[in-house]
C-alpha cells in the first residue's frame, strides 16, 4: 500500500536512495538525463547511495566503472547485484552448500567467492538459474534431478528480457520457465526483483533500516513489488519500462517522477521545472 499523501515524508527525509539501474540511471546507450546530477546531489546532502540491479552479466567493479565513467562517482560497494546477494543469502543459509548452477561463468565465480562449492551433477544442496548462453539439455536436465531429489530452487532474477544495445534478449525466466514445468513448482526463493531479497541486501550493506529507505525505479512489475516486499518506499520515475497509463492499474507508488530533474527539484537541491 502506499504511503497516504499526509504521512508522506519530504523527499529530503529518506537517510539512504536506492536505485534501480537499468531505465532509471542508464539507457545501453549511456546514461540517464540527470542521473550524473541526482547521484552528486544526494552524496552533497549527505545521503546513502546505492544501485540495486538484477543485472547479471557484469560484475559489481564493471558496472561501477561503467556509472563513473557516466558521471557518477559510485565505489563497488555501493553497487549490489541479484548475483552477489544470491551468493550471499545461500552463505548465510549454509556454509559451504553444493551448488549446481545454470548461469553465467560471472555467477559461478561469485558464488565459489562466498565459499560454496560448485557442482554439475546432483546431490546439489541448492540449484541457483540466470541466464546461460551454454544452455543445453543436459543442463537442464541434471539441474531438474537435483531438485527433485532434495535441493532448494533459487532463482537470481525471473526476468523475462535483457536489454542490450542491439535489443532485447531472453532473460533468466528462460531457464525458470523450463526448469518449473518440468519439476512441477516456481523457485523457492527468488533474490531479484520483484523479490525482497536484493533490497535487504542493499539496507544490509548501507546500515540503514528499510523505513529509512526509498527504492527509485522505473517498472511497476519488478520494482514497486520488490519494495513493498523490502518495506522501503518507492518511487516511480516514466523513464523506461512504465508510463502514467499503468498507473491507474498497479499498485500506487509512493511518489512519481516524471524524469530524474524532477526528483533533483522535490529534493529541495534544484530550481523548479520549466
Ligand atoms: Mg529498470
Amino acid at each position: 500500500m502506499p504511503m497516504p499523501a499526509e504521512l508522506r515524508p519530504n523527499l529530503a527525509a529518506f537517510k539512504a536512495f536506492l536505485f534501480d539501474l537499468d531505465g532509471t540511471l542508464t539507457y545501453p546507450s549511456g546514461p540517464v538525463p540527470g542521473a550524473a546530477e541526482v547521484i552528486g546531489a544526494l552524496k552533497n546532502l549527505g545521503k546513502a547511495v546505492a544501485v540495486v540491479t538484477n543485472n547479471s552479466r557484469l560484475s559489481r567493479s564493471e558496472l561501477a566503472a561503467t556509472l563513473r565513467r557516466y558521471g557518477m562517482p559510485l565505489a563497488e560497494k555501493q553497487v549490489v547485484t541479484a548475483v552477489t546477494a544470491t551468493a550471499r543469502f545461500i552463505a548465510d543459509r549454509r556454509p559451504g552448500a553444493r551448488v549446481l548452477v545454470v548461469g553465467s561463468p560471472g555467477l559461478r565465480a561469485e558464488l565459489a567467492a562466498h565459499g560454496l562449492a560448485l557442482v554439475d551433477a546432483p546431490p546439489a544442496d541448492y540449484v541457483v538459474t540466470g541466464v546461460d548462453r551454454q544452455l543445453s539439455y543436459e543442463k537442464l536436465a541434471r539441474a531438474a534431478e537435483a531438485i527433485l531429489g532434495g535441493a532448494a530452487f533459487v532463482a537470481v532474477n525471473v526476468d523475462r528480457f535483457i536489454p542490450t544495445e542491439t535489443g532485447r534478449l531472453p532473460g533468466a525466466a528462460l531457464v525458470v520457465g523450463a526448469l518449473q514445468a518440468v519439476v512441477g513448482r516456481p523457485p523457492d526463493a527468488v533474490i531479484g526483483k520483484p523479490g525482497p531479497g536484493l533490497i535487504l541486501e542493499a539496507c544490509r550493506t548501507m546500515e540503514v533500516a528499510p523505513e529509512e529507505t526509498i527504492l527509485v525505479g522505473d517498472s511497476l512489475v519488478t520494482d514497486l513489488p520488490a519494495a513493498r516486499a523490502a518495506g522501503t518506499a518507492f518511487g516511480l520515475v516514466l523513464s523506461g519500462l512504465s508510463s502514467r497509463r499503468d498507473l491507474a492499474a498497479a499498485d500506487r507508488p509512493d511518489y512519481v517522477f516524471e524524469n530524474l530533474n524532477e526528483l533533483l527539484w522535490a529534493l529541495g537541491t534544484s530550481v523548479a521545472p520549466g
